[in-house]
């Protein structure tokens, strides 16, 4: 039988979701027939989105949160659970990256990028789990990882710690879940045209003393295979493939989308 692409019924919480490839995951569930939640800091995009989404013909509600706060992860997913009953798929996406040498490199901020991508990880994990573990409910929990969490690049010793240790996470996930049916997977892209990377294409060039083109050609895109960015609609397609994936077969995964420049 063909695997089908629908998650008719299921419930997702996209964290991150007012902007860049969350947005775009949270538009691809909502088309394959998921309730979404819109949730992230900016409270006004995460209405935005899921008033296009609602506009549009989909089910969505847009709920404000810091993954950072244990009070707010809480009340936003049981709003959620409140307004649709369950939560089916959480994908753990919230993202920043702040770009230093080590030897300049804050602690507060460092301390700020592992609470956004490990501390958010953990708190949307417990919130949402507690969900897809009642009656063995079961779920699918994705982190965003990123080639940084297999390769290193100078200047992103946060970034690329923080994106190794979901690594690590949704491989334990994967094991303490799999006898209440839930799976877990991190995705890995390569360079996506969002504001996140748009802001750094400056701050790099600035850093490394070339040219923006530079960066773009010489740093960002110089592994891939064909000199191509990775999309915001591949990485929601992949992340709709793992969601919809009717088995275990697939858990504790890292899968890579960058135009080949990584390869594991
Ligand atoms: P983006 O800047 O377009 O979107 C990130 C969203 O996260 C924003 O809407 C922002 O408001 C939200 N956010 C930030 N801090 C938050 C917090 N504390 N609580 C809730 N929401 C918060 O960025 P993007 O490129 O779409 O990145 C999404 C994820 O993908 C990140 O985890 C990022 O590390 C990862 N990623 C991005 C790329 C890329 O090239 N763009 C590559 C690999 C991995």
């Amino acid at each position: 039988m063909n695997m089908e692409l629908t998650l008719k019924g299921k419930t997702a919480i996209v964290t991150g979701a007012a902007s860049g490839i969350g947005k775009e995951i949270a538009e691809t569930f909502a088309r394959a027939g998921a309730n979404v939640a819109i949730a992230d800091l900016n409270g006004d995009g995460t209405q935005a989105v899921a008033a296009a989404i609602v506009a549009d013909g989909g089910s969505a509600m847009g709920v404000t949160m810091d993954v950072t706060s244990e009070d707010a992860v809480n009340s936003a997913t049981q709003q959620v659970v409140d307004k649709y009953g369950a939560v089916d798929i959480l994908i753990s996406n919230a993202g920043i990256q702040i770009v230093n040498p080590i030897e300049e490199y804050a602690f507060s901020d460092w301390k700020k990028m592992l609470a956004i991508h490990l501390d958010g990880a953990f708190l949307t994990t417990k919130a949402a789990i507690s969900s897809m573990y009642k009656d063995n409910r079961g779920g699918v929990i994705i982190y965003m990882g990123s080639v940084h969490s297999h390769e290193a690049s100078p200047l992103k010793s946060a970034y690329v710690t923080a994106k190794h240790g979901l690594l690590g996470l949704a491989r334990v996930i994967a094991k303490e879940g799999a006898a209440h049916g839930v799976r877990s997977h991190v995705i890995c892209p390569g360079f996506v045209r969002t504001p996140l990377v748009e802001k750094q294409i400056p701050e790099q060039a600035k850093e490394l003393g070339i040219s923006e083109e530079d960066v773009v050609r010489n740093v960002m895109l110089k592994d891939t295979v064909d000199g191509e960015f990775t999309t915001t609609e591949d990485i929601a397609n992949l992340a709709l493939f793992l969601s919809a994936f009717p088995s275990a077969a697939l858990t504790g995964q890292s899968i890579v989308a960058s135009h080949g420049w990584c390869m594991i």
